[in-house]
């Protein structure tokens, strides 16, 4: 009855951080495993009684099974772990600066884009301007072009009338007098 005593007061001074103690008389080590013997026997043990119940196993060839206790649960960080955090932590935050400044670049030149887009309508709107006033233009001269062809086609018709007279007349008696194309009046002296 006095060593349960003792080992009461062991758990009592337990440091609660450190989850439940190995059940190991004189044992002060957390616990890390439920270990079951075969013939009934159950508790919680550490590492290293683990280690020795197995030696312990394999001398009396009776089974004991073990299971890690909480494998979720976190044990206190270790002085590596705290330092490879701490790193991975600057290499976020140089990171985070990395894409804030990456940001900032994207930033400037998306106003830059939205500045030309912006000088692109602009011209877009002009040159759509331009363009009405010179269909407007086309379209006037294409008129003027048409009229031009209609008094030219007047004027071929008059002609070929005119061509026609002519030839009437060269065919009727007395039209001998009449000069032939490059002939020459008599008496007139030939162009240098
Ligand atoms: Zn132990």
């Amino acid at each position: 009855m006095a060593e349960e005593t003792e080992t009461t007061g062991e758990v009592e001074d337990f440091d609660a951080t450190q989850g439940q103690p190995c059940d190991v008389d004189g044992c002060d080590k957390a616990a890390r495993f439920t270990y079951t013997w075969d013939w009934g026997q159950t508790g919680v043990c550490c590492e290293q009684h683990q280690v020795e119940f197995g030696q312990k196993s394999q001398t009396l060839k009776r089974n004991c099974q073990f299971v890690a206790l909480n494998p979720g649960a976190e044990a206190p960080l270790e002085r590596t772990e705290r330092a490879q955090l701490k790193g991975e932590c600057y290499a976020l935050e140089m990171e985070i600066t990395d894409y804030k400044n990456r940001n900032a670049s994207l930033y400037e030149q998306n106003r830059q884009l939205a500045g030309q887009v912006q000088a692109l309508t602009v011209r877009e709107a002009e040159s759509g301007a331009q363009l009405r006033d010179m269909r407007a233009t086309v379209e006037k001269e294409t008129k003027a072009a048409d009229t031009y062809r209609r008094r030219n086609a007047e004027m071929v018709d008059e002609l070929t009338r005119l061509r026609l007279l002519v030839s009437t007349e060269d065919t009727q008696p007395g039209a001998g007098s009449r000069l032939g194309p490059g002939e020459l009046p008599p008496g007139t002296l030939p162009p240098e």
